[in-house]
């Protein structure tokens, strides 16, 4: 059973006992991670742009050293690592790179199951003129429509914006194929590995991708850190920012996540291969408990730890305010509010509306064990069950 704290103003720790399996949307700090986060806030604090003393020099040899171990991680060239906030940040970054480098409107190609921090980036630059945006359809487990990815192509694009891995349903994409695809056709591509990193394998030299996406939050790392991996990529092509100064890295976070990758070099792939056990385990388990329960997402090709169904008959928000505090899953769907909205990706994939409203995404992660397997199978099946009883007759099912 997963044991998290919550610490309040008055840092008074309160124990959560709920089973946690919502790691799609983040991953707790792993302890090794933190220790490194905590040693270097208390102890080499220094200014990794202040490189006159050795307090400087020690703070830049550890943003250095993150940048070679996200890079061993990830098959990638250490000077191509540029740290962000997160995945949104450095998805904003890209596209404005983009942008700045391409000329006026930027000619960019979206699958429809892209994060919202993709769509979003791309509405708002083409509201403002800079960009044309074409769509990619994908199927109904969520994988791109070739045909459709042909002709956008053919159209004329730029950029070419596709996810290594959904973060909802948790199809793999064949980036690499869509990659030679889009070079043949003269385009870049933006791949957001946000929920691939660690999961999957990833040789980025091989990909040869112009930008690549990553969040520190989702592999065990510090919120607040990501990163753009990109050969093409200057700060001075968007801003003509030539020579200006550039903010104090965030020492910690940095290392902390850099260390996270190594972890994930080490220990990444055991971990997805008991993880993709566990998580046959709780689909079996909740097939076996929930009748008509339906698995989303191409089961052939999806992360390990994601396990994402819809049970028709049982509202996802009822569902899930009975669960609260017993087992802490998602519909995936959030928006920035934390307002349950039906999914764009569940709606690209043109499922059925009472699929769509009970869609529940579950994610395991490296503390889940079998025994939380078991505990959220009966929990999420009595809520489901109960759920149905009582919504019997008053939805069209
Ligand atoms: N892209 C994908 C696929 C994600 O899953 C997420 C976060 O859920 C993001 C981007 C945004 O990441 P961040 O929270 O680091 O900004």
């Amino acid at each position: 059973m997963n044991e998290h704290t919550f610490v309040s103003r008055q840092s008074t720790l309160v124990p959560v006992s709920a089973v946690y399996l919502d790691h799609h949307a983040t991953t707790p700090v792993d302890p090794r991670v933190a220790e490194i986060a905590i040693r270097m806030m208390v102890e080499e604090f220094g200014n990794a742009n202040g490189v006159e003393n050795i307090h400087g020099e020690r703070a830049a040899s550890a943003v250095a050293q993150a940048k070679d171990r996200l890079a061993q991680l990830l098959g990638a060239e250490p000077g191509d690592v540029y740290f962000t906030s997160g995945s949104t940040e450095a998805i904003q970054l890209a596209i404005s790179h983009s942008i700045g480098t391409h000329c006026d409107p930027l000619r960019i190609a979206i699958s429809r199951v892209e994060h919202k921090a993709v769509i979003d980036t791309a509405l708002h630059a083409e509201r403002l003129g800079m960009a044309a945006i074409s769509w990619i359809d994908v199927d109904d487990k969520a994988q791109i429509d070739p045909s459709s990815l042909r002709s956008v192509l053919k159209g004329g694009v730029d950029l070419v914006c596709v996810m290594a891995a959904n973060n909802e349903v948790g199809t793999i994409y064949p980036i690499a194929e869509i990659v030679r695809k889009a070079d043949e056709r003269g385009a870049d591509v933006l791949i957001d590995a946000t929920q691939a990193i660690g999961r999957m394998p990833l040789n980025l030299e091989d990909l040869g991708a112009a930008y690549v996406i990553l969040s520190g939050h989702k592999i065990y790392g510090p919120k607040g850190v990501g990163a753009l991996i990109s050969p093409v990529f200057e700060y001075a092509s968007i801003f003509g920012l030539q020579g200006a100064h550039h903010p104090t890295p965030n020492v910690s976070g940095i290392a902390a996540f850099g260390y996270a990758c190594e972890l994930m070099a080490l220990e990444g792939e055991a971990e997805s291969r008991r993880l993709a056990q566990l998580r046959d385990q709780l689909q079996e388990r909740l097939k076996s408990l929930v009748a008509g329960l339906i698995v989303n997402g191409a089961e052939s090709a999806r992360l390990p730890h994601n396990l994402h169904v819809s049970a028709p008959g049982a509202p996802n928000d009822v569902v899930l305010s009975r669960l609260r505090g017993k087992v802490s899953i998602s519909t995936g769907s959030a928006c920035n509010t934390g307002a349950q909205e039906p999914s764009h990706v569940l709606r690209a994939m043109r499922l059925p509306h009472t699929y769509i409203d009970s869609c529940l995404r579950i994610g395991l992660g490296r503390t889940t064990t079998a025994t939380d397997v078991e505990r959220a199978a009966v929990e999420i099946a009595e809520a489901i069950n109960d759920v149905r009883s009582s919504f019997s007759g008053v939805l069209d099912v």
